[in-house]
């Protein structure tokens, strides 16, 4: 009898992919790893509905309970695994066992960065990237309490706009000169800031925290210019990395993540690797990249399943992501730090389009603020346009009224 296809990881992506290679056709057995002891669930919601009190645990469920079993995917969620023995395709799990595999796939994810300051064990300094960590923040949320949130990335300011919709004093301080630095244009990024301060965030960038105060539990944060801000609680999102310690024990080649060829195989052909965890060369921008988002993890899971069958497709899948404060949305399509030039279009209201053109005039990114129904489907379009290198006159792409959908564009190889 032929090995299973052995997942580690029970996140998005490993779930996602373990239903994907049965939509394929695989007929073998699939295992499913994880090490959380719950089933796999969707993390987007926990900045967010989690912590409004607006969706249940229950509800970020990816898959119903029958589903793994329906679908003959036999799930073990308390199964951390040990190490990867690739000369007998073993991989050996912490409890002694060992399980044969035909194909390996590593959706290891990431795993959140800790504070690494005096004081950062004090109770009442959280983090959030589990289930667990977001029902506990849950608990510290309540009305008047002063909220210090460390980091103005995703993380940082989706909770900080929930902790003022929850009543919270809120500051956030971020050691960089501004918010969302990786992944959002500057120009979106303070528009979102700016929607902080109206809502009475205390935003700082450029700060340098010495040390978090307090003697069991947290009482403040100490700045190095001396200030002192005190709080009941501190909420760190200082970035992630990713979880390559067991690949990198067997021997696999790693570059900022697991390196994985253009159909997400490792340097060991019967191991693949998909999700946060992987960089790819990417064929549209023509460099290796890693993508720390849903939708990656959801387009890789899918590619990852297909090409572990053999159907070995190159993954170009245009990067997306989206986040949500207040009602305002942020939608990114492609890579707009790769732009030369930025084009404004209007889009009604406050909302704004900002395209990426780079030095040949062709899109490489575009980057929408506003409400959701004033941005995605111009979102939408431009991932399109991405994908086919598409080079755009920019005085049409910045007149709002002419439709995105009938500019004429000529598309580059
Ligand atoms: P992030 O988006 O990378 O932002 C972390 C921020 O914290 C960075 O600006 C970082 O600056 C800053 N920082 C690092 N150390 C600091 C310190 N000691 N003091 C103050 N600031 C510090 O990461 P995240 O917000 O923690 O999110 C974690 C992951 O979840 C990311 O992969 C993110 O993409 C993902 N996520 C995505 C969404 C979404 O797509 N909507 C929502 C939530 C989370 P440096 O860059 O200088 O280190």
């Amino acid at each position: 009898m032929t090995s299973p296809i052995v997942i580690i990881g029970a996140g998005q992506c490993g779930a996602r992919a373990a239903h994907a290679l049965r939509e394929n056709g695989w007929q073998g057995g699939i295992m499913l790893l994880g090490d959380e002891g719950i089933a796999p669930y969707e993390r987007p919601p926990l900045s967010k509905a989690v912590l409004l009190g607006r969706k249940t645990v229950a509800e970020c469920a990816i898959f119903k309970d029958a589903f793994f079993a329906e679908k003959g995917i036999e799930l073990r969620l308390d199964a951390p695994v040990e190490r990867v023995d690739r000369a007998s395709k073993k991989v050996l799990l912490r409890d002694g066992s060992a399980i044969a595999y035909e194909r390996l796939l590593m959706a290891t994810g990431a795993a959140p960065r800790s504070l690494v300051l005096p004081g950062a064990t004090l109770e009442g300094v959280h983090m959030l990237r589990s289930v667990q960590d977001a029902l506990t923040i849950k608990q510290v949320l309540d009305v008047g309490k002063r909220i210090v949130v460390i980091g103005a990335g995703f993380i940082g300011l989706e909770v900080a706009a929930t902790a003022i919709v929850r009543g919270c004093v809120v500051c956030v301080l971020e050691a960089a000169p501004r918010a969302l630095i990786r992944a959002v244009p500057e120009a979106v990024a303070q528009a979102m800031v700016d929607r902080h301060l109206r809502m009475g965030v205390d935003v700082h960038f450029d700060v340098c925290i010495e040390r978090i105060e307090g003697t069991a539990r947290v009482s403040g944060v100490k700045l190095a210019d001396g200030t002192f801000i005190g709080c009941d609680a501190v909420i760190t999102g200082i970035g992630v990395f990713p979880r390559t310690s067991l690949a990198q024990e067997a021997g696999l080649d790693i570059d900022n993540g697991i390196a994985v060829d253009e159909t997400l195989r490792t340097s060991d052909p019967h191991i693949f690797a998909a999700g946060d965890v992987c960089s790819f060369p990417h064929p549209l921008f023509k460099r290796r990249i890693r993508l720390e988002c849903w939708r990656n993890a959801e387009d890789q899971a899918r590619a990852v399943a297909r090409n572990m069958l053999g159907h070995a497709e190159a993954f170009d899948a245009v990067p997306w992501l989206w986040s949500d404060q207040y009602g305002t949305t942020i939608q990114i399509a492609g890579m707009p730090a790769q732009g030369a030039t930025t084009v404004v279009r209007e889009a009604g209201d406050d909302a704004r389009m900002y395209f990426a053109l780079d030095g040949e005039g062709i899109l490489v990114g575009a980057s929408g603020i506003g409400q959701a129904g004033q941005i995605a489907r111009d979102v939408r379009i431009a991932q399109e346009l991405i994908a086919r290198r598409a080079r755009i006159d920019p005085g049409v792409l910045a007149d709002r009224d002419t439709k995105l959908r009938s500019i004429p564009t000529m598309a580059v190889q």
